[in-house]
Parts: C-alpha cells; sequence; structure tokens
C-alpha cells in the first residue's frame, strides 16, 4: 500500500455518525413502486460523500424514477488480478413507529447502539463503505487491486429495480470484476469451548438457499353452491397447499452447512454427525442460531399466500395459491420432483420468481485476507463458511461469474439475539461493532 500524507486517517472515527445519517434517510421500500421512496435522495448523498474526496461517481436509475445507485471505482496496484466488488443496498424493510422504543428513522445513538430501520440491514456496511472509500482517498491508500463501491436500490424486493436491473442493463459497471462482498456475514457468533472459554466465530457467508416463489392453480367445474362438486378447485387446492406446508424436506448436510458445523462442534465439544436422525435436536443447543442453521439443512416450502371465489354461493373455476420455496445448492431437480409428488396432477404449478441457490468454497487469497483482517483486530477469533437461508444481491452478480461472499464485519456482544434485528423491531447495532466493522472493513481491502 502507498500512504501518501503519511497520516492514516481513522474510518472508526467517521462510521457511527455516517451510519445515523444514513438511518435518517427513509428509504422504506415497500415493495410498490408508488410508494418506495428516500433511495434517490439517500444515493445523492453518497455520491456527494465520495465526490467531495475525489472520486468520479456515477449516479444511475434501474428501471424506475428515484431507484438510486452509486457506484465509484478505486484503482488498484494490479489492475490484472480482476476488481473485488464491495456492496450494499440503501433500501430498507418499512417500520411502523409505533411499535419502536425509538423513532425508526431517527438514528438515535443512545445507550451504546445506533438505533433505526437499517441499523444492521444494511446501513451499518453502507456506513463502513463510504468511511473506507474516503479514508483511501484522502490517505492516498492504493489497494492491491482494482476496488468497485456499489450503492444500491430495491435488493429488499428482490433486486428487480437494483442489482438485476444493473446486471441485465448495464453490465458494463461490472467490467473486470472477479469476486465480491456484501451483506450477511461477517458477524461474531459467541460459542461456549470445551475447556471452559469462549470462541468468537465470524460467520463468513460462502452459499445462499435458492429463493422461488411458487403459484400453484387448481382448475375445476364452476357452479352453484348447493349442488354436488367432484370437481371443486378450492377443494383440489387446499388439499394440495396442505401436504405441502406440512411435508418435511429430507435433511441434505450441504458442504457449507458441514463444515460450518464442524468448526463449532471443534469448539464446543457437541458432536454434529450429518448421518445422525437427531441433528436439529443437537443444532437446538446453539441457541438463536439454530434457527438460521436448521433453515439450511433442508428445503422449504412455505403456502404464504390463498386466492379463491368472490360470493359464498358460488364454486369458482379457478383457485390460486403462492408458496415461498427455499431451495439448497444442489436440489434443485429433486426438489421440483418432491413437489409434483405432493401437488398431484390436478395442481399446476409456475415460478413466479427464481433466483437460484449459490455455494463457493472457504478458501483462497480473498478469503485468507478476510481471515487476516478479522484476526488482526481479534486475534483469539475464527472464522467459518455458514450458508445463508435467505438471499441477497449477491444472486445477482452471480449471474455475472462473479465470486460471492457476505463479509459486513461486526464483533457483537455474546448476549445480542443478532438475527432477530434482521427486519425486527428496535433494530439497532452497537455503536462499538460499527467502530470495528470499519477497521476491519479498512484492514481488508488494503490488503485484498
Ligand atoms: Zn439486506
Amino acid at each position: 500500500m502507498t500512504v501518501a500524507t503519511g497520516v492514516r486517517p481513522d474510518p472508526a472515527d467517521d462510521v457511527v455518525e455516517v451510519v445515523s445519517r444514513l438511518i435518517r434517510f427513509d428509504t422504506s421500500n415497500t415493495g410498490d413502486l408508488d410508494t418506495t421512496k428516500g433511495e434517490a435522495e439517500c444515493a445523492r448523498w453518497i455520491a456527494a460523500q465520495l465526490e467531495d474526496v475525489g472520486y468520479q461517481v456515477e449516479y444511475l436509475e434501474s428501471g424506475a424514477p428515484g431507484r438510486g445507485n452509486v457506484f465509484a471505482r478505486l484503482s488498484g496496484a494490479d489492475s490484472s488480478r480482476g476488481a473485488l466488488l464491495i456492496h450494499g443496498h440503501l433500501d430498507v424493510v418499512p417500520a411502523e413507529a409505533a411499535d419502536w422504543s425509538v423513532h425508526p428513522f431517527s438514528g438515535a445513538v443512545e445507550d451504546g447502539y445506533v438505533w433505526g430501520r437499517g441499523a444492521v440491514d444494511m446501513k451499518d456496511m453502507v456506513g463502513m463503505m463510504i468511511v473506507v472509500a474516503r479514508q483511501f482517498r484522502r490517505a492516498g491508500i492504493v489497494p492491491p487491486r482494482d476496488l468497485v463501491f456499489a450503492f444500491l436500490a430495491d435488493e429488499e424486493n428482490g433486486g428487480r429495480y437494483g442489482s438485476h436491473w444493473l446486471v441485465d442493463h448495464r453490465p458494463d459497471l461490472f467490467d473486470g470484476v472477479t469476486e465480491a462482498v456484501g451483506e450477511v456475514g461477517g458477524f461474531s457468533l459467541t460459542v461456549p469451548r470445551r475447556d471452559g472459554g469462549e470462541r468468537r466465530l465470524y460467520l463468513i457467508e460462502t452459499a445462499e438457499k435458492g429463493l422461488q416463489w411458487m403459484r400453484l392453480t387448481a382448475r375445476g367445474r364452476a357452479g352453484h353452491g348447493s349442488m354436488v362438486h367432484d370437481h371443486n378447485a378450492v377443494t383440489a387446492l387446499a388439499e394440495a397447499v396442505a401436504r405441502l406446508g406440512r411435508h418435511r424436506f429430507p435433511l441434505v448436510p450441504t458442504d457449507t452447512v458441514m463444515q460450518f458445523l464442524t468448526a463449532i462442534g471443534e469448539e464446543t465439544g457437541h458432536s454434529f454427525d450429518a448421518d445422525s436422525p437427531d441433528l436439529e435436536g443437537t443444532i437446538e443447543k446453539l441457541g438463536p442460531i439454530a434457527r438460521i442453521v436448521k433453515a439450511t439443512l433442508r428445503d422449504t416450502a412455505n403456502p404464504t399466500m390463498l386466492k379463491a371465489g368472490y360470493k359464498a354461493n358460488v364454486v369458482p373455476a379457478i383457485a390460486e395459491a403462492i408458496v415461498d420455496c427455499r431451495v439448497l445448492p444442489g436440489r434443485q431437480a429433486a426438489f421440483e420432483a418432491e413437489i409434483d409428488e405432493l401437488i398431484g396432477p390436478d395442481v399446476t404449478r409456475e415460478w413466479v420468481t427464481s433466483l437460484p441457490s449459490y455455494e463457493t468454497s472457504f478458501d483462497g487469497d480473498l478469503v485468507d485476507a478476510m481471515n487476516s483482517a478479522v484476526l488482526a483486530v481479534d486475534p483469539d477469533a475464527r472464522t467459518v463458511p455458514y450458508m445463508l437461508s435467505g438471499g441477497t444481491d449477491a444472486k445477482a452478480f452471480a449471474r455475472l461469474g462473479i465470486r460471492c461472499f457476505g463479509f459486513t464485519p461486526l464483533r457483537l456482544p455474546p448476549e445480542l439475539d443478532f438475527s432477530a434485528l434482521f427486519h425486527g423491531v428496535d433494530e439497532r447495532v452497537p455503536v462499538d461493532a460499527l467502530r470495528f466493522g470499519a477497521d476491519v472493513m479498512s484492514r481488508f481491502l488494503t490488503h485484498c
């Protein structure tokens, strides 16, 4: 690295203020173009922060007015190595102010936390990106490879007016990018050690389940509600939905999940045997994180919406349901065969949304750089790979062949139920965790 001034501004000094400011932009994404707001204003503010230190930024809207995105590149020492994309989304899910202890768009800094919608999903990372990008320009730090900072719209509704639109319509923005880091990984999980102490594990996301929303349709014979009906669409659909909703898909421990469980086993002394019928019982002992881990052990298909009929005494010709399916890497064909078996021949299915699963290995130079950056600040910790049961913008970038990781470093207090904060009431992020994250991110990007 090259330091022009000899002074290395500490990005941790600014990150709390920047994240608080970001939360004060109400960037609620309702999923409806008419009521989604704030992304453009937030994106333009970020563009100004980067221009202020000399970046050439590109502000662009992705498919609809107001869906603001910002891109900025920083040239590295060796551009032939392939660029690293660092991405964060600006939108947040809506928040009902009456349910909160503080106003969800106040960005209040109180009791050691920054409070508000987006504090962990994911204005924490967006703040780290801004302060580190500014630090590098101001101090003249040249990263080892090109960096592409991307601030994005519409992640919370699947990225149709964000990452996926950009990949489809402006692939040039990602020219030369080979790897990427974004949400949801890099946070710590403290586990009890077999020798009585504790170990902080940093969970780096290397895999995501597929996200697929399925429409089921049953067609029958319409008619009067007082007659005998053996082709009732509502009945056929309800039976299929009930079978699906009650079904347990097989336990399929993937490489990522087994690496994660093996690491936890080494620390805690629990043994997680992939073939044990009580694998899930053992996982329960991990506390709140068990919720996430159990969701990565098998496919799921949860019925979420039903639609049929328009009058109490009219049997409708058609009935529809939406099912939220989450599919493990490598399971697509088997999953679909199982679904077909369950819904039977009288109900048809189609994908309304289909974003495939993703999995990469936990090795290589970039993983080493993440590991070194974490250990430089938290020497007794350990990084481990894990699979996210949800989806992120990584799904869009993976379509371009980019290798993706979730790495938003946060050192969290052991008692904090971190996963409950995502989309939760009183979403907040510890001030110390943010400062830690900015420090780790700065070190990581200096050596990536
Ligand atoms: Zn997010």
